[in-house]
């Protein structure tokens, strides 16, 4: 195929004529839709309205999770400190470590497991993994020590006045510890190894 040589290809525009570069208005919808603040929502457990925390203030229920799973309360926590260190000490450390090695991957450690307690992933909307468990209760815990150790102990105390009774290494790991009486968080291959899990993965 060949070309006349003195012909050329017109782009269409009459002379004066300018295509535009401003961009186009975009729709009064298209606009609103992704700077829309959330609407507020009610607890499922109790009915207040909540906001941009991820727990509700009145009751401590976690809005990711199901009803009925609330933040631990400072006392349990406390007593789990407790229950810790005396299962580290009648396990001779080892024990302990093993255990933990074994429940990590289910947001847990021994006391956690004896308490119904876990620890979940804000960013994941779930129960945190091995990976970060181990995160959370070496690295973070180590460093939130050492900063302890040089300021009176008072970060151990830091989820007294949190609002979401973090302490300082849940902070560092994005966790919260939840109470889970009913073992709702439990993944569904802990008991039945032969069905596959494929919602968590
Ligand atoms: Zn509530």
């Amino acid at each position: 195929m060949t070309t006349n040589p003195g012909e050329s290809r017109g782009t269409g525009t009459k002379p004066g004529q300018q295509w535009s570069t401003r961009p186009r208005p975009a729709s009064a919808a298209a606009l609103a839709a992704p700077t829309a603040v959330a609407p507020r929502t009610a607890c499922t457990a109790c009915g207040h309205a909540t906001g941009v925390e991820p727990c509700c203030q009145f009751c401590g229920q976690v809005l990711f999770l199901p009803r009925g799973i609330a933040l631990s309360t400072a006392g349990l926590r406390f007593g789990g400190h407790l229950l810790e260190a005396a299962l580290f000490v009648c396990t001779l450390g080892i024990g302990w470590l093993i255990w933990a090695f074994v429940v990590f991957q289910h947001g847990q450690t021994p006391a956690k497991q004896l308490l119904h307690m876990r620890v979940v992933h804000i960013t994941r909307a779930g129960t945190a993994r091995w990976g970060r468990m181990f995160f959370r209760e070496f690295i973070a815990k180590g460093i939130i020590g050492v900063l302890a150790a040089y300021t009176l102990l008072i970060p151990y105390f830091w989820l007294l006045w949190d609002r979401n009774r973090q302490e300082l290494w849940d902070k560092m790991a994005t966790t919260l510890v939840v109470t889970d009486r009913a073992d709702q968080l439990r993944p569904p291959s802990a008991d039945r190894p032969a069905q596959a899990d494929t919602r968590t993965r």
